[in-house]
This record gives C-alpha cells, structure tokens and sequence, in this order.
C-alpha cells in the first residue's frame, strides 16, 4: 500500500548526456544539493560517476557524499568558521566563497584549498559585491595556498527567457570578468536557452532530473523520478454525494472512484486542484475532493480499473511532475524535493 518512487538510471544518463551535448566545450558541475533534489544520493549513481564536478549546499552533504566518491565537491554556502574551513578542505571541497566575511576566513586556510568566488551580477541573494571581488581578488593573490578555480554567479530569472534582467546580469559578470580565469553562469534554463553565458562550467540541475526549469514539458529530457500508489478502495457515489474533507466536490452524476493510497504526508501536493490528472492504466483522470495525508481520491468513472492497481502520480509520457506542479500552485523542484521518508525509492534501469 506504499507509495513508490522509481529513479530510472537510463533517464540520469540521458538527461547528463543531453547537458554534454548541449555545452560540449564546458565542464559539468551537477547540482546534487538537497540529495540530489529529492532523488536520493544512493540512485543517482550515472551523475556521480560521469560529471566532473559535484555541487552540494552544505557542509553535511558534502560529508555523506565524500563516502560515495572521489569527484570533486563544490560546497555552495561556503565555509563560516575554522572548523568548518578545515572539515571542507580535509573533505577536499572546493569552496564557495560569496561573502565579504568569508573572504578572510579563506585566507587562514592552512592547506591548499581551491576557491570559487560568487559575485552578485543583479540577483541580490549570495554573491560579493563588485568592490568587495576586487579586494578578495587582491587578498587571495598574496595566498599562494589560495587557487582561484572559479568566478561564478547565477541568474534571478533565467527561466523567463525574454527577462531583461538575463541581459543586464550576463553584461555585468562579463564587466567584472575576463577570461583570465574560469568562468561560470548557466544553470538548467540558461543551458537550454542561452549558448552566450555557458563559459567554462555550467551547472545544471533540474534538468538532470527530466524536469524542465520551464514548467512545460520538455520532450528532449526524459523524467527520471515516477511516483506511483496504489488504488487501496473502489467505490460508486450518487449524484449530490461529495467526497473527502470539507466535502468540497459533490458527484452530479453516479460516479465511480478510486481511492489511491499517497497524500500529502507523502509529499504528494495537497494544493493540487480538483482536475488534477493521474493515470491510471494509461489513462489520465482527474482528481476529486481534497488531498489529505495519506489518501487522494480520483473519478475513474471512464476507464477499467481495480483495486490493486497502480496509479502514477507523476513521472511518465503521459504526466510530468511539471503538470502536477503547475496544478497545485507550485514547480517541479518543490514536488521532487518533498517526498517524505514515507516512500520506498527504487532504482530502475
Ligand atoms: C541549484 C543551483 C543551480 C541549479 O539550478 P537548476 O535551475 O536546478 O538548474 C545552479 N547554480 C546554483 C548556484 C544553484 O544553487
């Protein structure tokens, strides 16, 4: 009765080859932050074993992820104490360094220790100021235990391709940099949509998982995750009879449903519509009612369907976590990310 998530191996390789194809002259620094955006550290073994570089956000994952491998880690958050500074270099992290407090702490560094320097071209989140990269330039240039590996910065809105803001961001990085070092702009939007901010890295991330950073399906990826449950109940309900919490959809006519054993308390959204799809042997139907916590129900009036059988949530051809996400108010990220340990995740080929 337990909700499943299956990560399809052949999917990894797809989508990583697609990013090789895409950004051939780059180095791939996959983003396997939040393991590995819900998917799991343990399943997502093609992008571990064929990326050149390995992104986590904090120190904690880079400690679980060192167990699995050898690849260079890019810790993003950085480093915020000497204790921290010496976990990640014994770690062999290269190390993010987007604060003005962290510039002096690199520099007590007691070993050699690669840096990556995050300047803020416009989004305003993490990211040194432009006066503020002069100087931490400067210092680390007197640090022989200091190398520079990397300039990076990330867009605000590269997911709306026609944001002027992509222009503004892409010119002021190129202001402040010079290929006198690596570089480093594009996550998955600009990888699919903009060949002039690859530079040296790119990182990709949501499109690694068969999820487009666009919200719409993207047929050249392929989804890695599906999320299935089975229908645990079959009943018939009359016209004026309502279904769920809140009895918020009434039956206007007979109507047979399915009761599907997954609910928000397994990260299913419980903001997802009435009308939001799921299929069913093949066929989409729509939802009814609430999404409680362990339950959702589903109009299966036109189609066959048994108990026992298997609903996908999201995940095949025939629905994406994309969809489900634009139902319920949200993106593709948050849902891939939110299961709960609840559901039993599997690998496939
Ligand atoms: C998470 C992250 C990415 C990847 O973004 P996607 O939209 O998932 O491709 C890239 N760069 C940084 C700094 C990130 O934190």
């Amino acid at each position: 009765m337990q909700a499943t998530a299956e990560i399809s191996q052949s999917a990894l390789s797809h989508n990583l080859s697609l990013v090789r194809d895409l950004c051939d002259e780059s180095g791939v620094v996959s983003m396997i932050k939040a393991d590995a955006y819900g998917h799991q550290l343990a399943l997502i073994t093609p992008i571990i074993n064929d990326s050149d570089f390995l992104a986590v956000s904090e120190l904690s994952e880079a400690k679980k992820l060192r167990e699995k491998t050898k690849k260079p880690i890019l810790l993003l958050s950085g480093v915020y104490s000497q204790e921290e500074l010496q976990s990640a270099t014994n770690l062999g992290c290269h190390i993010v360094v987007h604060e003005k407090q962290q510039i002096s702490l690199m520099m007590s560094a007691k070993v050699s220790t690669n840096v990556w320097i995050k300047i803020d071209t416009g989004m305003h989140r993490l990211g040194l100021l432009a006066n503020e990269y002069h100087q931490s330039i400067e210092f680390f240039k007197t640090n022989p235990l200091i190398n520079i590996e990397c300039v990076m910065s990330h867009f605000a809105c590269a997911d709306e391709i026609d944001n002027p803001m992509n222009k503004t961001q892409l010119n002021e990085f190129n202001q402040l940099t010079d290929n006198s070092v690596k570089r480093s702009m594009a996550n998955s939007a600009t990888i699919l949509s903009n060949k002039e901010a690859l530079f040296d890295f790119v990182r990709p991330g949501i499109m690694l998982y068969g999820i487009s950073p666009f919200g719409q399906d993207d047929k050249t990826l392929k989804p890695v995750m599906q999320l299935s449950a089975p229908i645990v109940s079959i009943k018939t309900i009359q016209t004026g009879e309502s279904v769920g919490y809140g009895a918020t959809w009434t039956a206007e006519k007979e109507t047979i449903i399915a009761i599907i054993g997954i609910g928000y308390g397994d990260g299913y959204p419980r903001h997802a519509k009435n009308g939001t799809p799921v299929c069913i042997n093949n066929e989409l139907c729509p939802l009814i009612g609430r999404v409680s916590m362990d339950l959702i129900c589903v109009d299966i009036s036109n189609i066959k369907a048994d108990v026992g059988d298997i609903a996908i949530l999201w995940g095949n051809d025939k629905i994406s976590a994309e969809t489900v996400a634009a139902y319920s108010n949200t993106i593709g990220y948050e849902l891939v990310t939110g299961l709960s340990s609840r559901v039993r995740f599997t690998q496939t080929a």
